[in-house]
């Protein structure tokens, strides 16, 4: 039976020119010097380099569309219109039109969720396996129909270059390791899909999204919230409320989101080194809190604050990693986000939405099954009574939507909605919440004005 996860341990325009950031002032020039403060070196936050929604075209792909997912199926309903619609039947290009992954890393992550999300997808094939593991590369390359040719290992990585079944690398390792491997991966001439969090540092992941511009490969962080039907249906209520003033919940006021679990005690497991991690909690499962505010309101933070980071004294697993941090944040409309994660607490991973009509939660969140969205108003039968309402989606594979996202940009010669600079804009971000921590000083950030500033073209299969 498949673990269900208490999420990362399982157990689980962007384009802000140069010319136009130079017009936000000093102000931003200030809020800029102090995101740096952790990432000496690094490019300028905003100013990486092209914005993603320029990404060249990779060579072979041009502007033709790849093909196509035929249009699905519809069967006549046997239901009546008081009835929930019927969903169309899925639709999925043949094995020979699809896109070949090599997956790399044969953790728990790929063995239970990437690998088995392969038969749910409608645009992708694994073809290729690296691990350090030869005799478990071979079980499951024979379980998913993978040549014995295409199991690599870390050392015959690069030999992927040769391979013409392989155009996405997707990369599942401990964070610590995916720079590396995807600056290899794009050398070698693929596309990257690389797992959250892109790196441990902003300056990493800014030679990322430099190694697949000049390799003229595309790069998308696995950010697989973003792709998922019920926190885009979230994400549609709060962009309706920001965008009239008041929508469906009336006027957005505060986030309050927590994502937590207690982490295990092996000490030697990689989460607890800070060099394959890169920090605790915050990377790993905290990502989830400051990602997820960003994409429901599409804004970026101009401010974070109040950055408590803590451990518990004495408590062997966090000599190198934090357990638990808390922060606040404040984005251009004046919308809040309260925020907690912890290694220290029992599976935590919702959200709420508050707004002056309604609130709206999400509660598990970022599971990967389960999901729930309630929305609670004054109910329009009785006065007064708070009326309740459970809005049931149909529950998607999230790695099989993200996976296919990727895909489609491969084959369209689209831009990641979530590409490279969506994930190094969040390490700036977590950069800028221990700078809060550590100094206790209020973080200024540089006021960004357009929405979805970082993101590339909408996924379209998933909604
Ligand atoms: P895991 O420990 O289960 O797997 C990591 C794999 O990397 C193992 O197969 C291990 O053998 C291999 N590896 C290679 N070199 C290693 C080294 N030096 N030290 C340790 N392991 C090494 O981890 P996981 O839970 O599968 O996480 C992998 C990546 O996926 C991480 O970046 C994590 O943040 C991410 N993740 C994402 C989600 C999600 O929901 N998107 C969930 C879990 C994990």
């Amino acid at each position: 039976m498949p673990h269900e996860p208490d999420s990362e341990t399982n157990h689980g325009d962007p384009m802000v020119t140069r010319r136009r950031f130079l017009h936000t002032g000093s102000l931003a020039a200030v809020a800029v010097a102090g995101l740096t403060g952790g990432a000496a070196g690094a490019p300028p936050p905003y100013e990486t380099g092209q914005p993603p929604a320029s990404s060249p075209s990779p060579p072979g792909t041009g502007p033709a569309p790849g093909p196509q997912v035929p249009a699905p199926l519809t069967l006549q309903p046997i239901t009546a219109p008081t009835e929930r619609e019927q969903e169309y039947a899925p639709a999925a290009l043949p094995p020979d039109r699809r896109v070949g992954f090599a997956v790399v890393g044969l953790g728990r992550l790929s063995l239970e969720e990437i690998l088995p999300a392969f038969g749910e997808s409608t645009r992708c094939r694994a073809t290729a396996l690296v691990s350090g593991d030869r005799q478990k590369a071979l079980r499951v390359a024979q379980q998913y129909g993978i040549k014995e040719s295409s199991v690599y290992d870390y050392q015959t990585y690069d030999r992927l270059a040769d391979n013409p079944d392989v155009e996405v690398i997707y990369i599942v390792l401990p964070n610590g390791m995916h720079a590396e491997y995807t600056i290899r991966g794009a050398k070698a001439g693929k596309h990257i899909l690389c797992e959250k969090p892109m790196a441990n540092t902003s300056r990493e992941a800014a030679e990322m999204i430099q190694a697949c511009r000049a390799a003229n490969r595309k790069l998308m962080i696995a950010y697989r919230i973003q792709y998922e039907p019920f926190n885009t249906s979230v994400k549609k209520l709060v962009r309706a409320s920001l965008e009239s003033g008041k929508g469906e919940l009336g006027k957005i006021k505060l986030l309050t989101m927590a994502n937590g679990q207690s982490q295990g005690g092996d000490l030697k497991q990689w989460r607890l080194d800070k060099t394959l991690a890169g920090g605790g909690a915050l990377p790993d499962i905290g990502i989830y809190c400051l990602n997820t505010a960003r994409f429901l309101t599409g804004e970026e933070p101009i401010e974070i604050s109040g950055a408590q980071v803590y451990s518990t004294p004495g408590d062997p697993r966090f000599r190198e990693v934090e357990e638990t941090v808390n922060w606040l944040m404040r984005f251009p409309s004046g919308v809040m986000a309260n925020c907690s994660t912890s290694y220290g607490m029992h599976e935590t991973r919702h959200y709420q939405v508050h707004a002056s009509d309604a609130w709206a939660q999400m509660n598990p969140a970022f599971a990967y099954t389960g999901l729930r969205l309630q929305i609670g108003r004054k109910s329009p039968f009785d006065p007064r009574a708070e009326g309740i309402e459970e809005r049931r989606l149909n529950q998607k594979n999230q790695f099989a939507l993200e996976m296919d996202h990727m895909a489609m940009c491969v084959q369209e010669n689209k831009t990641p909605y979530t590409p490279g600079e969506e994930g190094l804009q969040d390490h700036r971000l977590m950069e800028a919440i221990y700078e809060s921590g550590r100094t206790g000083k209020t973080i200024k950030l540089p006021r960004v004005d357009k929405k979805d500033i970082f993101r590339g073209d909408p996924p379209k299969e998933a909604h």
